[in-house]
């Protein structure tokens, strides 16, 4: 290839890192100034001019071009400053930029896949240059974070949500392939603006719907085989919890916001149990939201449960009340649940808001997952502080705006006694001279290392108790320093180490339920996992 192909090619581009030998080999000669600067340099430079911006919007688009020029040198940037960079990749900066991806929009990344392809799937995946793909993100747009439906913009959230797999699962990125599936939008701004990027009609539902669906699964399995992981990210839960059960049986699915969330925040609750005491079974829980994240979080919890104390899962979700939009779920309202529901519907008298409930049910631990912003107001947080030593709360809402409560509410509220842990990052909060780290319930803790756990095991089946293997995993790696601040997840920046921990005990567990095909099992999953890992340092090129 020619030196100055070589230049444009993100994958290989190296910048002003190429090697002198390099540029006489390679016909670089002339193309760069002398200078000739280490990857090291490189990414002292970037981060610098990065630091310089003060919209966050601007730090994401330079990253994604960065993305777009020198692939390592993005890889190198994310990894070794994952804290500071984690916001802008993902939630909540990503938020903001699928919901301007039209006027952002440069150069497409990741595959289309809309109802104008039907019939044609298969050719489609095909126009993809890749042929080894072990991960797929894939998402119809129509539930972005708490942001709602955002259609063919939804492309942000798979394409951020594979970098992580890169950066913190240590997937090739050449392995992983972002989709989204355009079937029209419900969102009428976007229908009504003229730089929509997504095809111009409402969402098709039902048969339209599924027969796209179906032939997406079909053609990825024919095209990749059976050990290619499918996330499921960011659809509605009228259509969530349907796809996860019906390809459950057939492909390697997995959902994040169902079951990457439950393992998470499943952690995050074992973990927490080291500062407010009892064993899971002795607390009580309430949940503000009853959809994916909700329920999902509800049955892991329940079934770790269910585990631990040796009892029929039935009884040990009677611990945990979810609230929805009507109010409590309570068996009165079972007729008109939605299925996924219903198992939450226990005897109680009709409880119509969330403040009632929590006076009523007096949870030990509180849990958001609306979407909603502001719903955990003082006084709900007062109440919980009166009738709990040390409160658990958790506001798992995204992006920030969509948080149940601030770092600083959860803290004043209860007198700086609640263990507070929130879906996007907040800063740490000074109260009467301690300073309380919160900790950040982030699905990026265990979707990567479950990932890379699946592929290294060549698992072809998701089952649940590779979900507890996860969260179990992740729940052993907050230490005793991290505790000691309020902590109740370990830091970001441990985050390689971590996702091989978590996908060596996903591996294990597949390979003891007989769902692993890479035979014979490594001995030491862990060091396997670790060897598996991408890193972004620059190759030599001879
Ligand atoms: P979802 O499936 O749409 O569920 C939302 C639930 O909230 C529904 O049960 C809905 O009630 C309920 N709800 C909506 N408005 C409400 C209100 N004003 N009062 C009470 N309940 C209300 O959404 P999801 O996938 O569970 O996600 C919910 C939120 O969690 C999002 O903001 C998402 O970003 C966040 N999340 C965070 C994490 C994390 O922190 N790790 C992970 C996943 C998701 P109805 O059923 O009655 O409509
Ligand atoms: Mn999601």
């Amino acid at each position: 290839a020619s030196g100055y192909s070589l230049l444009r090619d993100p994958r290989h581009n190296k910048g002003l890192a190429f090697t002198e030998r390099e540029r006489d080999t390679h016909y670089l000669r002339g193309l760069l100034p002398p200078t000739v600067l280490s990857q090291e340099l490189q990414e002292k430079k970037l981060m610098d001019s990065l630091r310089q911006y003060q919209v966050p919007l601007q730090k994401y688009t330079a990253l994604m071009e960065l993305e777009e020029r020198n692939e390592r040198l993005f890889y190198k940037l994310l990894i070794d400053n994952v804290e500071e960079l984690l916001p802008v990749v993902y939630t909540p900066t990503v938020g903001e930029a699928c919901q301007k991806y039209g006027s952002i929009f440069r150069r497409p990344q990741g595959l289309y896949i809309s109802l104008k392809e039907k019939g044609k799937i298969l050719e489609v995946l095909r126009n993809w240059p890749e042929k080894s793909i072990h991960v797929i993100v894939v998402t119809d747009g129509e539930r972005i974070l708490g942001l709602g439906d955002l259609g063919c913009q939804g492309m942000g959230i798979p394409v951020g949500k594979l970098a992580l797999y890169t950066a913190l699962g240590g997937l090739r990125p050449s392995t992983c392939l972002p989709i989204t599936i355009d079937v029209g939008t419900n969102n009428e701004q976007l229908l009504k603006d003229e730089f929509y990027i997504g095809l111009r009609q409402r969402r098709a539902t039902g048969k339209e719907y599924a027969e796209l669906l179906h032939e997406f699964m079909s053609a990825v399995k024919q095209n990749y085989g059976e050990k290619v992981v499918i996330q499921f990210e960011d659809f509605a839960n009228h259509n969530a919890f349907e796809l996860l059960a019906k390809y459950g049986t057939t492909h390697l699915v997995f959902n994040d916001d169902i079951q990457g969330t439950a393992a998470v925040v499943l952690a995050g609750v074992v973990a927490a149990l080291k500062l407010i005491g009892g064993k899971l079974a002795d607390h009580s829980f309430l949940f503000l939201g009853a959809g994916e994240a909700g329920t999902g979080i509800a049955e892991l919890i329940a079934l770790e449960m269910s585990k631990q104390t040796k009892s029929p899962v039935e009884e040990t979700r009677k611990k945990i009340w979810l609230v929805d939009s009507k109010g409590l779920i309570v068996s009165s309202r079972k007729d008109s649940l939605q299925h996924f529901k219903k198992p939450w519907a226990h005897e109680h008298e009709p409880v119509n808001n969330l403040l009632d409930a929590v006076k009523a049910i007096k949870p030990t631990i509180l849990i958001g997952s609306s979407g909603v912003g502001r719903t955990f107001t003082k006084e709900v947080i007062e109440a919980m502080a009166s009738f709990n030593e040390k409160p658990l709360i958790m506001a798992l809402s995204n992006p920030t705006s969509q948080s149940e409560c601030t770092a600083e509410e959860a803290y004043t509220g209860t007198q700086g006694r609640a263990i507070f842990a929130s879906g996007s990052p907040f800063d740490p909060f000074e109260y009467n001279g301690k300073v309380f780290v919160p900790g950040q319930s982030n699905n990026a803790y265990i979707f990567p290392g479950f990932g890379l756990g699946l592929v290294i095991s060549g698992a072809i089946r998701v089952h649940d108790d590779m979900l507890l293997a996860a969260s179990e995993a992740l729940a052993r790696q907050v230490t005793k320093e991290n505790f000691d601040k309020g902590l109740i997840y370990p830091p970001f920046s441990k985050i390689r180490k971590i996702s091989a921990e978590i996908a060596a005990n996903v591996a294990a567990k597949a390979y003891e339920l007989g769902l692993a095909t890479r035979l014979p099992r490594p001995e030491n999953l862990v060091k396997y996992a670790e060897s598996c890992m991408y890193t972004p340092v620059y190759r030599t090129y001879r």
